[in-house]
């Protein structure tokens, strides 16, 4: 499978990428398929839609406005054009008639209590984010699916996930292979002996994969829009105050910080490591945004989307030298990096926890920022690997499942060892001790033996051990 820096990277709304926009997209795509029909069934007999929310998507799925989701799925809304005005006008006017009005479709009564089922019991088999919807006509099932939201707002219907498993006995470069791409890595040791062999960069290897299937013009275009989207995003974050949904009372801090380091700025108050304000600064900015429900990209996730664009805002507003090229490069580095995370373990906090969320954004970052500083390939990969070794066993234990604590400190965190990791690798050769592929196995690895409840379920870790508000 070739993963593209656009399914890296992907404009969509807050605040989960595997519990808000992967139910929202399946939705959708049922939706769609409801709406064919086709020979299979009359699509004007339909009276009922219901969803039946398993494991994860469960057990912290109201945190995440999973429900929300679904029901706007339903309506015919999808992440990427979503217009949150519109939505909320839909969803106001459900709850008041008790009707839902899917586009082409009959309406339908609905009430998102009983046609939106949390089921605690155990989750489906082969993913921990499992989802049944179901068309119904008088009781009578017309069309049942089942979808799994596996991390990063992918979504795989249960024969797709079956297929792709089949699928994963051919190595993930092997695949590429046959597909056509002329930089086929699969791994990290690949992507190294192919740019070595070729004499390109990582990120120009990248691009030559991405220019198979889009323009060069469509391929630039669409990295300038997910640079836009993601500082707009910043920005939006520090200019916002207030106290954040759910229920927790966390109140947004972006703003509030970045005032004091811009007040401070160039004046004998500045401490030296003010660096790592800005760079938490910005990254809250984003995961404030995303916990209100705001557009965000998923970098590789909605939890872990403020630490691409952080070290980006840091690399574009605070290092010598940088340019709007090196954005390309670093997207397309980072990107590189989250693809081969994702074929060889996950970037699921519910399936390997939050290493593999802000872990892996930490090391797509620490590679963006290597290569956009004019880091070979070995120390890419070596800043990839840094970042990620030292984010490996940590747990996903979002407080009452809304995607704030401890995600949002989590991101600042993530971002700076992102900067630190690519400077230690930029004072190396690229020579070290651990390659990278076998740090991200590691990672797979400790996932697997992690109980369930770190495993964005809510049911143990800080999400137990709370003071009550
Ligand atoms: S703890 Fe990490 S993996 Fe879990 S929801 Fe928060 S950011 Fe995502």
């Amino acid at each position: 499978m070739f993963i593209s820096v656009f399914d890296i990277f992907k404009i969509g709304v807050g605040p989960s990428s595997s519990h808000t926009m992967g139910p929202m997209t399946a939705a959708a795509a049922f939706l769609k398929a409801v709406q064919d029909g086709g020979a299979a069934f009359d699509p004007a007999k339909l009276t009922a839609l219901e969803a039946q929310l398993y494991g994860s998507l469960a057990f912290t799925g109201k945190g995440h406005a999973t429900d929300r989701a679904v029901i706007l799925g339903l309506m015919g809304f999808e992440p990427a054009s979503l217009d949150a005005d519109v939505a909320e006008a839909r969803l106001t006017e459900m709850r008041a008639t008790g009707r839902l009005a899917p586009p082409g479709l009959p309406e339908v009564a609905f009430d998102p209590e009983r046609h939106v089922i949390f089921d605690y019991g155990p989750p489906l088999a082969m993913h921990a984010n499992g989802m049944k919807l179901r068309a119904l006509s008088n009781g009578a099932v017309l069309l049942e699916e089942t979808y799994y939201s596996i991390g990063g707002g992918f979504i795989a219907t249960e024969s797709e996930l079956l297929a792709s498993r089949s699928r994963k006995s051919a190595p993930p470069g092997a695949q590429q292979q046959s597909l056509g791409y002329p930089y086929p890595f699969g791994s990290a040791a690949e992507m190294l002996r192919m740019g070595s062999e070729s004499g390109r960069t990582v990120a120009e290897m990248k691009l030559a994969n991405e220019e198979t299937a889009r323009s060069p013009e469509a391929v630039r275009q669409g990295l300038a829009a997910l640079h836009a989207t993601m500082q707009n995003c910043i920005d939006r974050g520090l200019r916002t105050e207030g106290e954040l949904p759910g229920g927790l009372k966390v109140k947004r801090r972006a703003k509030a910080i970045h005032d004091r380091l811009v007040a401070a700025r160039g004046t004998s108050a500045a401490q030296p490591h003010a660096v790592n304000d800005w760079l938490a600064a910005y990254a809250l900015a984003v995961n404030e945004e995303n916990a209100a429900g705001g557009r965000v990209v998923t970098s590789p996730t909605n939890g872990a989307a403020g630490v691409v664009p952080a070290v980006i805002r840091y690399y574009r507003s605070h290092c010598v030298g940088a340019t709007d090229p090196g954005v390309e490069v670093f997207l397309l580095t980072a990107a590189a990096i989250g693809g081969i995370v994702k074929e060889n373990a996950s970037i699921s906090g519910a399936e390997l926890g939050c290493q593999a969320e802000v872990g892996s954004a930490s090391a797509m970052a620490a590679a963006g920022l290597c290569a956009a500083l004019g880091g070979t390939n070995a120390q890419v990969e070596n800043a990839a690997e840094i970042a990620l070794e030292h984010h490996l066993g940590m747990t996903c234990d979002p407080v009452r499942g809304l995607v704030q604590v401890p995600c949002i400190e989590r991101n600042g965190l993530g971002a700076i060892k992102a900067v630190s990791a690519a400077s230690l690798a930029l004072h190396g050769d690229g020579t070290h001790f651990m390659p990278l592929d076998n740090c991200i196995e590691t990672m797979r690895q400790t996932g697997l033996d992690m109980r369930e409840k770190y495993k964005e379920t809510s049911l143990g870790g800080l999400a137990v051990n709370f003071p009550e508000c």
